[in-house]
């Protein structure tokens, strides 16, 4: 196996040349491109050249000489005042309020723990200081982000969102459900509410109503609970003109399914199974099985079974390659919905050999 390159190799290093060339600037250690504001991923002049020439080379290749050399200094005393703006913080009472809000809310979408938070402000004291906006910094310092504010700040979101969905469903004239119950990775079976609505001027909303996790048995006499339980707390049935559910018998059985309790309680309009998954249907007709079938036998060859050694050698050589993905994830006709993912994956690393 060849000898693996370090990042620290003299060919990693930004070249004051570039900035002419391809009118870049070193930043932090990467390579940001002046024209688009986009960071470079890799400090190499291929890449930096590659980034020029597909993206900006025909609206930029005419300036040359003198022109090219003012553009460069019009460009870099743009991004200065730019990068002054953004840390201009103009009220610090109300606007690290915002901030703890709106970190708040990012680290509830990417499933961050609440005492991530600190963690984070001290991160951004340190790229404001690296960066020497020290004032920044500063104000940085007074954002409210320990565990016991995220979690408050989680709560009133959510709480937020809620009454807006409390709304909207009274003051609509129809709604009506999408039910999903799936199993998560710790086997809990969870059942995935959502709604969507329609008011008196025609304005349709969509949104997210509840997860009732199911810890005992999954029943349509449980589901049904759960839902009965979830949907009383929005003003119950009255409106509800259509339900959809997944293809599950305890969805869809005709006298002990949730359809068949529901049909019990009195909820009328129909009620139709299997149009959640509209992908995952056109998947099994259109069968794309050609291009598929060799894909899926490439990797099952790289990863499926006991391969452990071959998939660690492939990883190993990917990176020798310096790829842009560094592993091809393992497809199953069950996550039908990966098979893009896989796709994109292997075409990739196939382009690079
Ligand atoms: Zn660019």
């Amino acid at each position: 196996m060849a000898q693996k390159r370090k990042i620290s190799d003299e060919k990693r290093q930004f070249k004051d040349s570039w900035e002419l060339r391809f009118l870049v600037k070193e930043q932090s250690g990467r390579v940001l491109c002046l024209i688009c504001n986009e960071m470079i991923s890799v400090m190499k002049e291929y890449n930096v050249q590659r980034h020029y020439s597909t993206l900006h080379v025909t609206g930029y290749d005419k300036y040359t000489g003198e022109a090219r050399r003012a553009l460069l200094n019009d460009l870099k005393s743009k991004l200065r005042v730019r990068q002054e703006k953004i840390f201009q913080l103009v009220k610090p009472s109300s606007s690290t309020t915002i901030a703890s809000y709106d970190v708040s809310l990012l680290m509830a979408k990417s499933k961050k723990a609440f005492s991530d938070g600190d963690l984070i402000k001290r991160c951004a004291i340190a790229m404001g200081k690296a960066m020497g906006f020290n004032n920044a910094a500063r104000e940085f310092e007074k954002i409210p982000l320990s565990h016991q504010t995220v979690a408050r700040r989680v709560e009133e979101l959510s709480n937020f969102v809620q009454e807006k969905v409390m709304n909207q469903i009274q003051q609509c004239v129809y709604f009506s459900l999408a039910l999903d119950e799936s199993t998560d990775i710790r086997d809990v079976s969870q059942l995935l509410v959502f709604v969507r609505s329609i008011d008196s001027q025609f304005n349709v909303s969509e949104e997210f109503l509840g997860l009732l996790p199911l810890f005992t048995t999954t029943k349509g006499s449980d589901i049904y609970e759960a839902l009965n339980s979830l949907v009383s707390k929005y003003g119950g049935f009255q409106k509800c003109s259509y339900i959809v559910t997944d293809g599950a018998k305890s969805m869809t059985g005709a006298k002990r399914g949730v359809i068949a309790y529901l049909r019990d309680a009195g909820v009328d309009g129909p009620m139709f199974h299997c149009i959640i998954h509209q992908e995952l249907l056109s998947g099994r007709c259109i069968r794309l099985s050609d291009v598929m079938q060799h894909v899926m036998k490439i990797i099952n060859f790289i990863r499926g079974g006991n391969k452990a050694l071959r998939h660690r050698l492939f990883v190993d050589f990917l990176r020798d390659l310096d790829t842009e993905f560094s592993d091809v994830s393992l497809h199953s006709t069950v996550r039908w919905l990966s098979a893009g993912k896989c796709l994109q994956q292997s075409s990739v690393c196939v382009m690079r050999f």
